[in-house]
């Protein structure tokens, strides 16, 4: 592992904001999800936030396709502190609802609104209530015109799509937006995204649309969001997953972690195993990511089944352990403080975890205050 640090250098845009949470600017990449509960189940959707909210999600998105929708939002945002977004289709009264009722940001289309009236009416709106809006470009459901004008959904023909609603919003004077250019292809996403980045200064939310369940979703992701965060395109993003929402947040972060972007909880270092293991690896990671889900202090530790490779690895980790014959050295910010029983691995290394994220957090708290 490498402690250099990263030399990614972001896009330059403008900064918006999503009730306290900064998009854009140089501000962190913020972690979306969106729940996947009927609207109208106040109970089940608050308690999907929240979960959400557990694992760290910066901002939740909410379908509101109906004004009943828009009433149990009413109830929902008096119940959960993330800030929320609504996502809206074609009916602009619906956004006007969600505005009164304290939604931090309107996902709705300016072209889609209907005439100008009620383009405005949504923009005067979102402008007396200090709210932002997304555009949400998606290759799937491109404007009749521009799929016939390109025959497919290519990068071009997505941002065609987005400028158009970019200009409505420009001539009425509004720029506080973030859009996103999604397709479910990785190619043309990205090739989107890398267009798009060109040709405005506001932020751009990220996502690799309908991307499949857990694991095929994260790699396509990974790899889609990857490429455009790797050369600084992205101030926001979603995973879209066909799984449990909280999942989302996670592989968001990971791809974040990864790319040391931004970090949040335990990086896991683990070694694949091989014969020369000298205690379960991938028993003892799988045991302490299951138990270490609530710790949010970034910090990475190595669990390396062998010497071949696990003094290194723990040397440049804040915690690492290298597997040896029924004790396997334990190491502290990079120095070699003693031996484990490999039979109380897991429980051992929980708590050295814990005191340790106890420790990290009360210091950055203190230098915080100072
Ligand atoms: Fe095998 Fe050791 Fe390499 Fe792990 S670190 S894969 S146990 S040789």
């Amino acid at each position: 592992m490498s402690n250099q640090e990263p030399t990614i250098v972001r896009r330059q845009s403008t900064r918006i904001y999503v009730g306290n949470v900064p998009i854009g600017d140089g501000a962190p990449i913020a972690v979306q999800s969106m729940t996947n509960t009927r609207t109208t189940d106040v109970e089940q959707t608050v308690n999907q936030i929240k979960a959400l909210e557990r694992v760290g999600v910066d901002l939740v998105r909410i379908s509101i396709p109906t004004m009943d929708a828009a009433e149990a939002f009413k109830l929902i945002k008096q119940q959960v502190s993330v800030p929320l977004i609504a996502d809206i289709h074609f009916d602009y009264r619906i956004a006007l609802k969600v505005a009164e009722y304290g939604v931090d940001c309107l996902r709705i289309n300016p072209g889609n609104i209907g005439n100008q009236r009620r383009i405005q009416a949504v923009v005067d709106c979102a402008k007396d209530h200090n709210i932002p809006i997304r555009i949400g470009v998606n290759a799937g459901s491109l404007e009749k015109d521009i799929q016939e004008k390109y025959g497919e959904p290519t990068p071009k023909a997505i941002v065609e799509s987005a400028l158009r609603h970019v200009e409505i919003l420009d001539n009425l004077n509004f720029d506080q937006f973030k859009v996103s250019v999604k397709a479910s292809d990785v190619f043309t996403a990205i090739g989107a995204y890398r267009l798009l980045a060109q040709q405005i200064k506001q932020p751009l939310h990220l996502g690799i649309t309908e991307a499949g369940g857990v694991r095929s979703g994260a790699i396509k992701s990974a790899i889609g969001l990857g490429m455009l965060l790797a050369e600084g395109i992205g101030d926001t993003l979603r995973i879209s997953l066909a799984a449990d929402p909280t999942e989302e947040v996670k592989v968001g972060f990971d791809i974040l972690k990864s790319l040391r972007i931004r970090s949040r909880g335990i990086n896991f270092v683990a070694c694949p195993t091989c014969s020369r293991q000298e205690f379960d690896v991938i028993g003892t990671v799988n045991a302490l990511e299951q138990r270490l889900e609530d710790i949010i202090t970034p910090m990475d530790v190595s669990i390396i089944g062998c010497v071949v490779n696990g003094p290194g690895e723990a040397l440049s980790s804040t915690m690492g352990v290298a597997g040896g014959h029924n004790k396997s050295g334990f190491y502290e910010d990079g120095t070699r403080i003693g031996r484990i029983d490999n039979d109380k691995m897991i429980d051992e290394l929980e708590a050295k975890i814990r005191a340790k994220a106890a420790l990290l957090t009360n210091r950055i708290t203190t230098k915080e205050i100072v």
